[in-house]
């Protein structure tokens, strides 16, 4: 055990420190009460999660025991390095922490896959069920409004986006369906009744198929925890749990939490409301604010008030946004980081200028000796930064997209996870069909026939090679069969070279351009292969895809300097020297779609807020004056007259610099030179006619 607090300690501040050492006092590390650290962007939160983590594990608990929840597995891994660098700097003195590294970290929805495969035979689950995304999740629901014929085109019923949203916001907030509707989709509260049909229809296929979807994730690791032995050999197993932006987290993640932690030993939460930007998909605040007041006696809390990221002039605009909030626990913070420079309020024409002009400024820092890497370029909807990506690549600048079109939402990419899927699991019908349909010669039809076919065979006993196919093809059927027996029999990764193999040669018959996409297949072949097992992979993947496709020159490696493109909500935790945000526009942020309520827009108001508190050195808010509207259908092409987001009103205008891109072309002043030459033409002109 650590007497002293360690020399590692030493450059918190005494909040941090306090922190850190909450309930480690004694030298005992099982006891400690929870915990919770509230406080604004850039005060060290994560910071501090961290270093408490380093320091269980310098003080004795066992890392393999301590589970740490972050919202993204990038976020997990960047923090798995920072204790690995703490804890291997203390091994020098103990060496018992030599290569200690956290096993249990990743997302809620990461963690709870993991230990639904470990426990699945424990509570009825095939160990190979699926686990679908979004657009998987989406095809089955539309599959089964087909079958109980809730057809959109004729009955004006929802679309299978909008029964997506509804049923996973009813699960997510565990509201019932007709709260739900009321509260956020009035306008489908008439199909209530059918919706009600059609989740069921849902919920069924989904367990006859042994498929999950994201929210069943969460949602069967809360049901496996009602057991009180499933609780207490699951809870038991970590001493510690700790959870970093705990304020986006949603009511299903603090059920989870509190089951496995009754008393809450062990527990620490991070996280600032002024941060929540999640509530739209069932994220609730009241988690972070409530969580004290759960435990007796309440859980103690640490409140941190100095920014170390930004200078003082982008915080205090930070400030001023957020201090407009309608309602906010947090206290506004302070920075000893000076700074001359506001944040910059950029007049720009349209979109086009706005991309020129960023290009420029990137183009200009790095001159100054800014990577690229510690600049980003942040927007509130995936597809604003279009016309941005297309100057990026004309000017041969390298750039990474976080948020938005993944590398797994390919076609080609998931053609091959299907087959696989399939393969693991033939009673996936979504990954059947599209697996199938992928064999020369096999539709939607014969497809239908063997998906049937395999729904009625006994567990167990789905021989691949025997379906109904048609004659003509049943020579290549039983080489694509027995390939997908050998899937699930042959050892990983070997197995996943023949699949890849046969889709590759099938390839120039499906697409055009098969030989660039034959270069994605490899790479996903090269992904999969440094996953412990296909399982493993297949959940990872459909939970934290890989962000980029791979063009000519491949996702850049590591020390490659690139620059960063995100969404607001992909850049949460994140910071760096100088950041952009483009459209900043009514209309954009806050977005269109999201100014129904006044939560809503205050929702909208706190991205804002987690965007400029990205910025350490450097901060440009773009706004254009006029936009296109082509992407939205039944417009045409034409252009609105866009205005300064209402986020940021007159009266707080003095936080910024306001300019304008590209500079107003300033007519020089005639000097008397310049008279004499305008004398003399003039002189000229008129001695013509004389
Ligand atoms: P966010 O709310 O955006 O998630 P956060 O509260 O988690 O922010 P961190 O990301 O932990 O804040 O820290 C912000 C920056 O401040 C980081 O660059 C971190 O290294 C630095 N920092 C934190 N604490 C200290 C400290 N005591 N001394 C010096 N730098 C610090
Ligand atoms: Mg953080």
């Amino acid at each position: 055990a650590v007497e002293e607090p360690a020399a590692y300690l030493d450059h918190l501040n005494d909040a941090q420190r306090a922190a850190v050492l909450f309930g480690t006092e004694s030298g005992s590390t099982n006891h400690a009460l929870p915990l919770l650290v509230i406080a604004g962007a850039g005060s060290g939160k994560t910071t501090t999660l961290a270093h408490r983590v380093a320091h269980l594990v310098a003080s004795g608990a066992d890392p393999g025991r301590i589970l740490l929840l972050t919202f993204s597995r990038r976020a997990a891994d960047e923090m798995g390095r920072r204790v690995t660098r703490i804890v291997s700097r203390l091994s020098k003195d103990q060496p018992r922490l030599a290569g200690a590294t956290l096993e249990w970290s990743g997302t809620f929805h990461g963690v709870g896959a993991r230990l639904l495969r470990e426990f699945s035979g424990r509570i009825g689950l095939e160990p190979g069920f699926t686990i679908h995304d979004r657009e998987d999740s989406g095809d089955l629901m539309n599959l089964v409004r087909h079958e109980l014929g809730l057809s959109a085109k004729t009955k004006r019923f929802p679309m299978k986006g909008t029964c997506l949203a509804i049923y996973s916001a009813a699960v997510n907030t565990r509201a019932s369906l007709g709260e739900v509707l009321q509260t956020s989709f009035p306008w489908c509260s008439e199909w209530e009744a059918d919706l009600k049909r059609l989740f069921l229809g849902y919920v069924e296929a989904k367990q006859a198929q042994q498929v999950l979807d994201y929210d069943d994730l969460l949602l069967y690791w809360a049901q496996m925890l009602t057991d009180p032995d499933l609780a207490a050999e699951i809870g038991g197993r970590f001493s510690h749990v700790l959870v970093d932006e705990y304020q986006d987290t949603n009511s299903l993640q603090a059920a989870i939490l509190l089951a496995m932690k009754p008393d809450g030993r062990g527990v620490t939460v991070v996280g600032d409301d002024a941060q929540a930007i999640y509530a739209f998909r069932g994220a609730t605040v009241r988690n972070i604010l409530d969580f004290p007041g759960h435990f007796d006696p309440p859980a103690h809390q640490v409140t941190l008030d100095r920014n170390y990221r930004s200078t003082q002039p982008i915080l205090g605009a930070a400030n001023a946004v957020i201090a407009l909030a309608s309602e906010r626990f947090t206290k506004d913070l302070w920075s000893a980081r000076d700074g001359t420079q506001k944040p910059r309020l950029v007049a720009v024409r349209d979109d086009a200028d706005q991309s020129a002009c960023i290009v420029e400024s990137v183009l200009a820092r790095r001159e100054e000796g800014i990577r690229l890497k510690s600049q980003a370029v942040l927007f509130r909807a995936s597809h604003h930064s279009a016309r941005l990506e297309v100057e990026l690549t004309r000017r041969n600048i390298p750039f990474v997209k976080f948020g938005g079109l993944k590398f797994l939402e390919a076609a080609h990419v998931k053609d091959v996870l299907a087959v696989l899927r399939w393969a693991i699991n033939p009673r996936d019908r979504v990954s059947g069909f599209r697996a199938l349909q992928l064999h020369a010669g096999i539709g939607p039809k014969t497809a239908g026939r063997v998906l049937d076919n395999i729904a009625a065979a006994p567990a167990g006993c789905v021989l691949l090679g025997e379906q109904p196919v048609p004659e003509a093809v049943r020579g290549a059927w039983s080489r694509f069969s027995s390939l997908l027996e050998a899937v699930a029999s042959a050892t990983w990764p070997a197995n996943l070279e023949p699949v890849c193999q046969w889709y590759v040669d099938e390839m120039p018959r499906m697409y055009d351009d098969a030989a660039i996409r034959a270069g994605d297949i490899e790479q996903l072949a090269r992904i999969a292969a440094t996953y412990p097992s296909l399982e493993r992979f297949l959940t990872e993947l459909t939970l934290d895809p890989p962000s980029a496709t791979s063009d000519e020159s491949g996702i850049p490696l590591l020390d490659e300097d690139y620059l960063i493109l995100s969404t607001i909500h992909s850049a949460k935790g994140q910071e760096w020297s100088a950041v952009t945000l483009l459209n900043v526009v009514d209309g954009c942020l806050p977005s269109d779609l999201a100014t129904g309520s006044s939560s809503e827009i205050e929702e909208e108001r706190r991205l804002l807020y987690v965007a400029m508190t990205r910025a350490k050195d450097q901060l440009d808010l773009i706004v254009p004056q006029r936009f296109h509207v082509s992407q939205q259908p039944g417009h045409g092409d034409r252009h609105v007259y866009a205005s300064r987001t209402r986020f940021i009103p007159n009266r707080i205008l003095e936080r910024f610099e306001q300019t304008s891109w590209p500079p107003p072309a300033v007519a020089p002043r005639p000097t008397a030179e310049s008279r004499r030459i305008a004398f003399d033409l003039a002189e000229k002109m008129r001695s013509m006619w004389k």
